[in-house]
């Protein structure tokens, strides 16, 4: 007996019940950008392994275990892109987006990373992402933050808090690093496995760490806010200064590190607390190296990527007990046409062509398959549409047509198909 071939484990079927809320998404996210001047780019889903464990960091979660890597039939090794900024970068420097310019670009698409799934936490998800390249900021990183604000007020999302920090510039951080480590050195004790490990790989990460059991240790670190260089501190400030004026509330967590190492200056998280722990739906900052590091001319950078599964939850958890979010997403049809015989069959299926030319807005469902009246109705109450109309053969040799109410208690007429037009109109006001 053949077993059923089923999806692979954490990657999700989007089932039509499921794709109106994503639509909607995605045509705010695309709103969005617009309002503010952005332009879409997209990348390929596989790239050169080389370009993430350059970017990312041999020490991250996602390099370190998280990767879907393979070798190209012996000859190169290939991996399906965990984030966009790596690829969106390589793209700039390859095309020559990048030197000596600005860009304001966004994308969207699958991300893979080999995580435990679990509620907001998938292998295969999507990103929305922008990534603003040739400025220094910070006028830029609160235009962009504005730009994730706004969004929230668009598709009506609330509860979700602004989070900032400043990572300051590499060398500041690098002193930094040398007191942090010294720090935890004193505190053996109380660190866990993961990091110990980090002590000498990737001390920052420590004070991202969800154990509970390390809260205190982390809590009584020395700050990496008491350790910016003079120009990170000038730029923090007008960043505050500049969120203050928009009326942008944000709240300072001088441990939010970032998972990724290209980081510098400014990163922020906007995170909520009803999704448990998956609780950051956007994540983003300063990466000012990153163009360098991957070959190309200096230039400074900043951007987020947003999580659109978690949105979408969060969304839906907010709008449970309103109907605001249904009626956005309603994807009912109008009209139901049913023919009985060959000769309506043929009639009914040109004139579903003549109505969708002439209303380009209606939306009609042409009844297929053939099947009794009663059949034809049923199939027509079951698709929510407002009316049926019906067309039997002396029907057609009368160029009229049967309009039948589903929704209202309203008698079914016979018009001529020349009045069709008005009743139409009138469905689609
Ligand atoms: P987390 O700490 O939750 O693992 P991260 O720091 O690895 O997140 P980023 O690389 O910053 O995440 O990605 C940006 C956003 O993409 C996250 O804030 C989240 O909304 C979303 N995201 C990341 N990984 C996943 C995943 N496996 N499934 C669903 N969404 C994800
Ligand atoms: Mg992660």
């Amino acid at each position: 007996m053949s077993k059923h071939i089923q999806s692979v484990k954490g990657m999700n079927d989007c089932l039509p019940s499921e794709t109106p809320v994503w639509q909607y998404l995605e045509s705010c996210l695309r709103d969005v950008t617009e309002m503010y001047g952005y332009a879409e780019i997209r990348m390929p889903i596989v790239e050169k392994t080389e370009l993430f464990c350059r970017s990312i960091g041999e020490v991250t979660d996602i390099v370190e275990k998280e990767m879907y890597t393979f070798i190209d039939k012996g000859e190169e090794s290939l991996t399906l892109r965990p984030e966009g900024t790596a690829s969106c970068v390589r793209a700039g420097i390859q095309n020559g987006l990048i030197y000596n310019q600005q860009q304001r670009l966004w994308y969207m698409g699958p991300m893979f990373r080999r995580e435990r799934p679990q509620k907001g936490r998938y292998r295969q998800f999507y990103q929305f992402g922008v990534e603003t390249f040739g400025i220094n900021g910070p006028d830029i990183d609160v235009e962009v933050i504005a730009l994730s604000a706004r969004l929230w007020k668009m598709i009506g999302l609330t509860n979700v808090e602004l989070q900032i920090n400043s990572l300051g510039s590499n060398v500041a951080r690098e002193a930094y690093k040398v007191k942090l480590v010294e720090y935890f050195n004193q505190h053996l004790d109380d660190l866990d496995e993961d990091s110990k490990r980090r002590l000498t790989s990737n001390p920052l990460r420590i004070l991202d760490s969800k154990n509970p059991a390390m809260k205190d240790v982390i809590n009584d670190a020395p700050k990496l806010l008491e350790h910016l260089d003079e120009e990170s501190q000038v730029h923090f400030d007008s960043l505050r200064k500049k969120l203050n004026a928009l009326g942008i509330k944000y709240v300072i967590n001088s441990k939010l590190v970032r998972g990724l190492d290209y980081y510098n200056r400014t990163v922020f998280e906007w995170v909520t607390t009803e999704l448990g722990s998956q609780g950051t739906i956007c994540a983003g900052g300063r990466y000012d190296g990153l163009v360098e590091q991957l070959g190309g001319q200096s230039t400074p950078g900043f951007g987020f990527a947003m999580g659109l599964e978690r949105i979408i939850l969060l969304l839906k958890q907010q709008n449970e007990s309103e109907s605001g979010l249904e009626d956005k997403l309603s994807t009912k049809i109008d009209v139901y046409l049913c023919t009985l015989g060959d000769i309506a069959e043929n009639a009914g299926m040109v004139l579903a062509e003549k109505l969708r030319n002439e209303h380009p807005k209606l939306k009609l469902q042409l009844h297929c398959g053939g099947g009794n009246f009663k059949k034809q109705l049923k199939r027509a109450d079951k698709s929510e549409a407002e009316i049926a109309l019906i067309m039997g053969e002396d029907e057609v040799g009368k160029n009229q047509i049967t309009v039948k109410y589903l929704r209202e208690k309203k008698e079914q007429i016979s018009i001529s198909l020349d009045d069709l037009s008005g009743v139409l109109s009138g469905l689609m006001k």
